[in-house]
């Protein structure tokens, strides 16, 4: 191979955003079989906005019929346990002010656009994959999704009818593709946040083209089942694996490069849980919008974020390739 049509080529991509870091990807990027990609932020925007805030009462109200006592009152407003739309929003935005998670930003923005003051937090703690704990005057609060709550037991100490009611309208809105976040404090499930994040308009399109390519496209997702289905199924990608841990989309990528020992993989992500498969997978390309590790743990960046460029990358290789031989 000539160094030279190397360097060209490197810098003929560079001028379309593509930040190719390794040399050695120009000769892999022809022998991709499996093409992986992260859903929050790489296949969706990853600028997710809070939906519906639910508090404890509405769940309640909401699968108990309404007596037209209750139909007049504004339950957000007053809660009969004492916690108003604004203490639920507190709550939730102070725990997630200490992390930088796009969920955690999304919410801190909601508190912001409603001058709610956040609140101090101590024991503060990231469970990965799964959301925040901490305590407020020496009390436990909890942000996350079911697989957190199932992990702390609150399903089974709080009361049988709360939790049936509140895993019922988690999968009611998750249904709706929306993420779902539960507040729990002093063991008692309090409500339920939900946020949303839009496709990125060409994720189709690559999805698409990677497929006419002969390239067996999937996601991973550290999401709930639901949404990560509609996304699925909205972009057409052959398969997808949700409520994936962090280390599990490193070992998605080593389960697929042993069964599949010719062909080489491919991961596309943002985030800092995909560092490791980025670094792991054949080629990793990383978003341009994304975190600083994800960027480090590369061998492509897409500057522009344009995911379609993922599809250009391959081709451009291939291009280069051709020359040299
Ligand atoms: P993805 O793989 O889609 O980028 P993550 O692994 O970062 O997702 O997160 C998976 C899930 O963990 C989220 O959908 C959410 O339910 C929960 N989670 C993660 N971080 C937080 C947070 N800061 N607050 C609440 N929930 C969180
Ligand atoms: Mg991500």
């Amino acid at each position: 191979a000539t160094p030279t049509a190397v360097t060209v080529g490197i810098g003929r991509a560079a001028e379309y955003g593509i930040l190719i870091k390794n040399g050695e990807t120009l000769e892999t990027s022809g022998h991709v079989d499996v093409a992986i990609f992260d859903k929050t932020g790489t296949i969706t925007e990853g600028n997710p906005e809070v939906v519906d805030v639910i508090i404890f009462d509405d769940i309640k109200n909401n699968t108990e019929t309404k007596s037209d006592e209750d139909a007049d009152s504004d339950i957000s407003e007053e809660s009969q346990f004492g916690m108003t739309e604004n203490d639920f929003i507190q709550m939730i935005a102070s725990l997630e002010n200490n992390s930088t998670h796009p969920l955690a930003n999304a919410i801190v923005r909601k508190a912001e656009e409603l001058s709610i003051d956040l609140i101090k937090i101590s024991d503060f703690e990231n469970v990965t994959g799964k959301g925040l704990k901490g305590t407020i005057n020496n009390k436990n609060i909890l942000v996350g999704n079911k697989a957190l709550l199932e992990e702390e037991g609150i399903f089974e100490s709080e009361d049988t009818n709360i939790s049936f009611n509140a895993l019922e309208k988690y999968d009611e809105l998750t249904k709706q593709s929306k993420t779902a976040i539960f507040l729990v404090y002093n063991e008692s499930i309090k409500g339920i946040i939900t946020l949303m994040d839009k496709v990125r308009p060409n994720s189709k399109a690559t999805i698409e083209q990677l497929k006419r390519m002969g390239i067996f496209t999937l996601m991973l997702t550290g999401d709930n089942e639901k949404t990560a289905k509609n996304v699925a199924n909205s972009v057409g990608i052959d398969d997808y694996i949700a409520e994936v841990l962090p280390n599990e989309k490193l070992e998605k990528v080593v389960e697929i490069q042993n069964t599949d020992k010719k062909g080489k993989v491919l991961f596309v992500g943002d985030g800092i849980n995909d560092a490791p498969a980025l670094s792991q997978a054949d080629i990793g390309i990383a978003l341009g919008s994304g975190t600083d590790i994800a960027m480090e743990s590369g061998d492509v960046v897409l500057m522009e974020g344009n995911l379609e460029n993922v599809v250009a990358s391959i081709q451009f290789s291939n291009k280069v390739m051709t020359r040299i031989k």
